[in-house]
Parts: structure tokens; sequence; C-alpha cells
């Protein structure tokens, strides 16, 4: 079965929208350019919560039609839309939930006992699970984390908001631009405190971090804590900890940053219980150097990487406890996920898939996620449906009765989906996926079942029966490798996948 590309994705809309500019390094030394961003034309950030909050021109679900009218639309116009919308959210019939979203960092497709690990304990994701829905088919669009968390956060091809490629180093001058609208601008006006916990890796210099972004508060390191990004900060006294912009701690210490961004978590939300709120909260762990607190270290039977993931699991059971505590886990969804597979070398694993992060296999794109939110989200459900990181932008903002969401989307709404309506099927059927860049590029293409990797020769496989790509079935079904082929080409070059460097 064949579904051709939504509308959104051709971009050619867009494309005449954004332009190039080069941007220096931040040292200002080298006179040649050295990074390319893409930013749209004519937005200005002091426009935009008007225009996310005033926009008609798309409403959340590209799956339920493209509901594109004119801005200058009649009032009659105003008055259908504004009930299609009413009847849109009926039909969700389910109030607007306080949204906690947890990404960790680098953590594998089986490294959790609810996905099959049997060397690391994780009862309270496993707990999580049985009371919420486990997706199984849950994939980022980059198997690294620059492009990954760009996707999202903005629900966009990486490539539109110019990082498909590469990740951002701390001197780095490229992010995402201010003017994209990020999960934090959708829910803000929905009422939300929007608070942003941990990682963010989506750009450093000001205009790009996350209080620029729509978050009202931030804490954490923005970077890896790894050496290629901890030997920036060598003579500034170590990786700093930041409160807002401000260094609250200096250096980061890895073994520490679960048990602090989980203080921060059961602090925030606290201090917003009686209204609604949305916290992102990107975990430090298991990328590496992976580590763990003094009361995990040492307990894992997969060593210290098991540690790290176990103290993460009881990181969200602390959150999941403080909820119901607090009697708000019949007001709140919460999302665990992972941003790209297992790094190489270490004993993360994507098992039972093949690959891991900066590859294109289903172990690279392929993640954990659990959605849990009692009365709401059926319990004990395991959902098969292909979904993708592309898609929480506009679910979460049709939870959270949104009057619009940005233009230009490439997910769609799977609200019906998550809260388990009768029949309801993911509208997602294809994802594109490209790492690296010059010579030896790695792309693949996924069409329902069908994944084809874009190598020489080309490799196809059928995820139904062989979903830990095993067997090349190309030269079977040439029709298909042709289909996925154009497919991909087509979408690597309406997605702007490919970015010349200088
Ligand atoms: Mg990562």
């Amino acid at each position: 079965m064949w579904t051709e590309l939504p509308p959104q994705q051709t971009g050619t809309d867009l494309r005449a929208r954004i332009f190039r500019t080069w941007t220096e390094g931040r040292d200002g030394s080298p006179s040649r350019p050295r990074f390319v961003q893409i930013r749209h034309q004519s937005v200005q950030r002091s426009n935009r919560a008007r225009e996310i909050s005033g926009r008609t021109d798309r409403f959340a679900g590209g799956a339920r039609g493209d509901l594109r009218t004119p801005r200058r639309c009649v009032p009659t116009a105003r008055f259908l839309l504004t009930l299609a919308v009413v009847s849109l959210s009926v039909a969700t019939a389910a109030p607007a939930p306080n949204v906690i979203l947890i990404n960790c960092d680098d953590l594998g497709y089986g490294d959790t006992a609810c996905y099959g690990a049997k060397d690391i304990r994780t009862p309270h994701l496993d707990r999580m699970a049985a009371e919420g829905t486990r997706f199984t088919d849950f994939s980022v669009t980059s198997p690294l984390c620059t492009p990954s968390r760009a996707a999202l956060m903005t629900g966009k091809y990486p490539g539109r908001v110019g990082l498909a490629i590469g990740v951002l180093r701390p001197d780095a001058t490229r992010g995402l631009a201010t003017e994209e609208v990020t999960l934090a601008e959708v829910m803000k006006p929905c009422g939300y405190a929007t608070g942003c916990i941990g990682k963010w890796h989506l750009g450093f210099v000001k205009g790009m971090r996350p209080m620029d972004q729509g978050f009202d508060s931030y804490y954490g390191v923005l970077h890896n804590l790894d050496k290629f990004e901890t030997v920036v900060f060598e003579k500034e006294g170590g990786m700093p900890v930041l409160r807002g912009d401000v260094v609250e701690q200096r250096p980061a210490v890895p073994a520490e940053m679960t048990a602090l961004y989980t203080r921060e978590a059961l602090a925030f939300i606290e201090a917003n219980r009686a209204r609604p709120f949305f916290l992102y909260l990107g975990h430090a762990m298991p990328h590496i150097p992976f580590d763990a607190s003094p009361k995990f270290k040492g307990k894992s039977a997969r060593g210290l990487y098991g540690d790290a993931v176990e103290e993460l699991d009881d990181s969200t059971g602390q959150i999941l406890e403080k909820l119901r505590r607090l009697g708000l886990a019949e007001k709140t969804l919460v999302v665990f996920t992972s941003d790209n597979g297992p790094e190489r070398n270490t004993p993360g694993t994507a098992a039972p898939l093949r690959g891991t992060k900066h590859t294109v296999l289903e172990g690279g794109l392929r993640v954990p996620c659990i959605a849990w939110w009692p009365g709401q989200v059926p319990a004990g459900r395991v959902c098969t449906e292909q979904i993708s990181t592309l898609d929480v932008l506009p679910t979460l903002g049709r939870l959270a009765a949104a009057k619009s969401l940005p233009a230009g989307l490439d997910g769609f709404d799977v609200s019906p989906l998550l809260l388990g309506e009768k029949n309801a099927k993911s509208p997602r059927s294809t994802l594109y996926s490209v790492y690296g860049l010059k010579q030896r590029p790695l792309e693949s293409m996924r069409v329902s079942a069908w994944k084809l990797h874009l190598s020489t020769p080309p490799q196809l496989y059928d995820l139904t029966r062989d979903v830990a790509e095993g067997t090349d079935v190309a030269s079977q079904h040439p029709d298909v490798v042709a289909r996925l082929t154009a497919l991909a080409r087509q979408t690597r070059d309406d997605t702007h996948a490919f970015i010349p460097t200088p």
C-alpha cells in the first residue's frame, strides 16, 4: 500500500520564505563563512506570540486535512473554523492536560525492562507502561541529538530549520532560529507555565536558548558532558550548570545530573500545581560519560550504564508519585522517550533492532515511548502504529486546545491514537532520515512496513517480518526500491536535508 507525502511535506511554499545567511564563528576571527543558518524572512520575534495565537491558517491535525484559509478570511469563515476547532476538541473528549515530556539522551530501544531488557531493572517505567500505553514503533527523525531535538521541538524535519546535519558544539553560532515556533511557544498561549530542564543542544547564543524559545524557566546544562564539549569550558572552570542565564554551578558532574534534574522537576511541578504546566525534561543520561548517584552505583547487572538507566527509572517514578500525591495524575500526560538509539561501543542496546546512534537502521531511529495519563490514555496497551517525534507538537497542541499551529509542519495529530479512540489509526506512513554528509551520507526512507536504505546498492527490508533489518529483499522488489528512492529524493529536496557547507 502506498501513501503519498502529505501536502505540508512538499515545502514549496516554505522554500520561497526562507533564505540562507552565512555566519561566522563566535571568536570572530575567521572571515571565511563557517556555518549555514536558515531563517524565516520577515517574521519578527516581537510579533510571534500574536502570530501564534491569532493565526488561523492551520489547525492541529494534518491527518484531518488541510484547514488552511486566507489570513483575511471573512467572518463567516472564521466562525465556521471556530466551530470546527470546537467540534474537533470535543471529539477528543479530553480536558487539556498538564504535560511532562521526558527525553532521555541515547537511551536504546532495548534498555528498559518493559522493552525487553533482562539486566536493567525499571520497575517504575514498567508500571508506567502497565498504567499507560507503550508504543513499539515510535521513531525519531535522525540518529543524532541536535537534529532529533530540532524535529521534536518544532514538528518539522530538521532540514527545514537548518539543523539536519551534525551536532551543535558549544562554539556554534548556528542553532534553532528564534523565529521558529517551538513546543513551548505552542503551549504558552494556551495558558501553560513552561519549564525546560536539562540538555537543550539547539543553540547557545542569544535568541536560541530555551528562555528565548518560549520557556519561562530553564535549569541545566545546555550541552553534552563529553570531552568534545567540556573542553571548550576548561579555562572557565568547567561545564556550567545554568539557572536561566546565570551560572549556578561549575563544573557539571555527570554523576549528579539525574538527581539535580529530578529535584528541579519535582520543584517545578510543586510550584505550578495549581495551573496548567508544560515541562520538558531533557535528561543528560545515559549519554557518555554515563554515571549515577552513589545510591545507584554498582547496583545494575548492566554495569554503570545500567546504573544510570535505573536512576532514570527512579527519577520517573518520583515524578509520577509526585503527581499522584498532588492529585494531578488524572490531569497530567507524561511521555517518556529518548532522542536516538544507543551510542556505539557502550553497553546500551537497541535489541531486538539492529544498529545504533549514528546509523539510520531502526536501532538508531526507533526509541522507547511510553505515554501515561490515568483515565485518558488506555492502560496496559501496546500500540504498534507508526508514529514519530514529528507528531508530538501537533498532538500536544491539539490536547492543549491550541487555536492554531505553525504552518509547514511535518507532523500529524495522533491524539485519537494516544487516547485510544475506537479504530484510531496513525496517519503517518512515511519517515525520511539522514545522517552524515559529503561522500557517505546515510539515508533511509520508510513507507509503512518498507524500509529502504539509499546505499550502493540499495537495501530494502520488510519490517513486518524483519524488524532487525537482516534480510535484504531489494532484488525481489525493484518497483518498491524505485518508488521509495524517488520519495526519498523528493523529501530530501523539499526538506532541505542536505545543507551546503563552505
Ligand atoms: Mg542523543
